[in-house]
């Protein structure tokens, strides 16, 4: 190996494809388009810390259903009637955790492990063992700010998955302007085939371990796939707790409970920002959203808070599609109502929108293909691939989700010409919410959801625009934005304009306060 390979980080081109290195293509692009500085580009190209550990935990006795043909061998026995039925707790995967003394007081008929409950089923009694998690925190750049980033909990994830996300909350914070950096972080388990209690002992003893990485000035998470706020209030609570001035340290997590010092409109800001982006792009066109068709995939907080704020801006929702199945109705789907059956009904365990009445059932395959005006992916990453692009039948891909488009899916967009709203700006009103529930956690203040919403439109559209004017080459100054300072003297596609406006905007720090030592 030469002195100079063994220096040097590898280049992308050297490296194997992975999800990062895909992630990392547009970075690539951009950096070579604009001539970002070379050593901010080393700087960026790999993530400042990459930190995995351990979490353990002891989980509850579960009944496990049996399959059918075992279940034969208990026809005769008696069924069991649980007095409190609160005490059991049905999860997604079929099991049923035991909880506190659900069974004392039953009528409670236990043959070689085994009992029938009221639904008829057979169970069988497994107790509940210690296991082990693997969790993660990776810390991509500070140059502008502390890190931020969210938590997710999912099954798939790993570390490469992680520094992806990291990296494109430091474009994404760039891009909304917002003082911070990007990290992103999370812990590889199904959290719908846990119990509540159970998530709350991972979380807790997640955040015992996170403690010495974060702090509302170093590092700050917030919500992602598979967490909420309630989640984040048992952060809070672990890294708090105990401290001489814990109330100074209530911006350590964002996307709290509006209660216990979250902000008015954090919960629905990423689907709302994902809607102003719309907006703006069809202001832009001198059309309007309304009367404009849609399909989405994702009908979690991005996907479902996106979707109604369309539909009350006068867009109609088609066709939903989710990890479970994926629901249709030309004449419409009423995303409240579906809101309601996803969220509040206790017998939809998946909490999905299979089974929903006002629709029919189609299938992945066909959702891809339904024609409307916008497809918002609101899921997860590489959905939109190469294939999928070339059946797609929108003419807008706006995207809630991080990474959702492939770099091979962009080049089939960019051929069959179907515009792209890019997930840094499109999604970027989660982080910016953030920052103003930081801002208030500071101040001790609280605005009411008015304020913010109004501070998020004009946040969002001011560096669409400027995103705009890169892609035109077009430097203008209007009333509400200033895209003098950034366009580089030639056209460029969306998603690169987007990446050329987070890589000015951090290599100005690098460039006007130096490297230290
Ligand atoms: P969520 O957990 O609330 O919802 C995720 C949704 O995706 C669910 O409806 C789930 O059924 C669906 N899904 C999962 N796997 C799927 C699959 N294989 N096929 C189809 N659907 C699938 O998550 P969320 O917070 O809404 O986040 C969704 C996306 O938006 C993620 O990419 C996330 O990184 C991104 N994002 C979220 C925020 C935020 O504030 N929550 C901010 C910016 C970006």
């Amino acid at each position: 190996m030469s002195e100079e390979n063994f220096m040097r980080v590898p280049n992308a081109g050297q490296q194997r494809k992975t999800v990062y290195t895909e992630a990392m293509e547009i970075f690539h692009r951009a950096a070579d388009a604009m001539g970002l500085d070379r050593r901010v580009r080393l700087e960026l190209e790999e993530p400042d810390y990459e930190h995995i550990f351990y979490v353990t935990t002891k989980l509850k006795d579960r009944l496990v259903p049996v399959a059918p043909d075992a279940a034969k061998s208990f026809t005769d026995l008696q069924v069991t009637k649980v007095r409190d039925s609160h005490g059991l707790e049905r999860l997604a995967d079929g099991k049923i955790i035991l909880n506190g003394k659900a069974l004392l007081g039953s009528d409670v008929n236990i043959r070689g492990g085994h009992l029938r409950l009221e639904d008829g089923t057979v169970y069988q009694l497994v107790p509940g063992d210690i296991q082990r998690f693997k969790a993660y925190r990776v810390q991509h750049n500070q140059a502008r700010g502390p890190y931020k980033g969210g938590i997710r909990y999912h099954r798939e994830v790993s570390l490469d998955l992680f520094k992806a996300l990291a990296a494109e909350m430091t474009w994404k914070t760039a891009i909304a302007d917002v003082p911070f950096g990007g990290g992103k972080g999370g812990i590889q388990l199904d959290p719908r085939q846990l119990g509540k209690e159970e998530l709350q002992a991972i979380s807790l003893r997640f955040m015992y371990k996170l403690k010495q990485l974060v702090g509302p000035n170093i590092d700050i998470p917030a919500p992602d796939v598979g967490t909420n706020s309630e989640i984040m209030a048992l952060f809070l609570r672990q890294f708090s707790d105990g401290e001489r001035e814990r109330h100074n340290q209530r911006g350590v997590i964002t996307g709290k409970d509006v209660r216990i010092g979250g902000s008015e409109g954090r919960t629905k800001a990423t689907g709302q920002g994902v809607a102003y982006t719309i907006e703006d792009y069809y202001a832009d066109r001198g059309e309007s959203v309304k009367g404009k068709t849609f399909i989405v995939q994702g009908f979690g907080n991005v996907g479902s808070w996106g979707s109604l704020i369309l539909q009350n801006m006068g867009a109609k929702l088609l066709a939903v599609n989710d990890a479970d199945g994926t629901v249709y109705n030309p004449d419409g789907i009423d995303a409240g109502e579906l809101m309601r059956y996803v969220n509040e009904n206790p017998k939809n365990l998946k909490r999905s929108v299979l089974g929903f009445p006002g629709a029919q059932a189609i299938s992945k395959a066909d959702f891809w293909q339904v024609k409307a005006d916008i497809a918002m992916p609101a899921a997860l990453g590489g959905e939109i691939t190469a294939d999928i692009a070339e059946k797609l039948n929108v003419k807008l891909v706006a995207e809630g989700a991080n990474g959702p488009t492939t770099p091979d899916a962009d080049r089939v967009l960019e051929k069959r010409k179907i515009d792209l709203i890019p997930d840094i700006i499109c999604n970027a009103g989660g982080v910016t919410v953030s920052y103003y529930e930081w801002i208030q956690n500071k101040r001790m203040e609280s605005w009411t959801e008015k304020e913010v919403d109004s501070k998020l439109e004009l946040a969002l559209k001011k560096n669409y625009r400027i995103i705009r004017d890169i892609a035109r080459n077009n430097p203008r100054k209007s009333d509400m934005h200033d895209s003098r300072a950034y366009c580089i003297g030639k056209q460029v596609d969306t998603r690169c304009a987007a990446m050329v406006l987070a890589l000015k905007r951090i290599e100005a720090h690098y460039m006007l306060e130096g490297f230290s030592q």
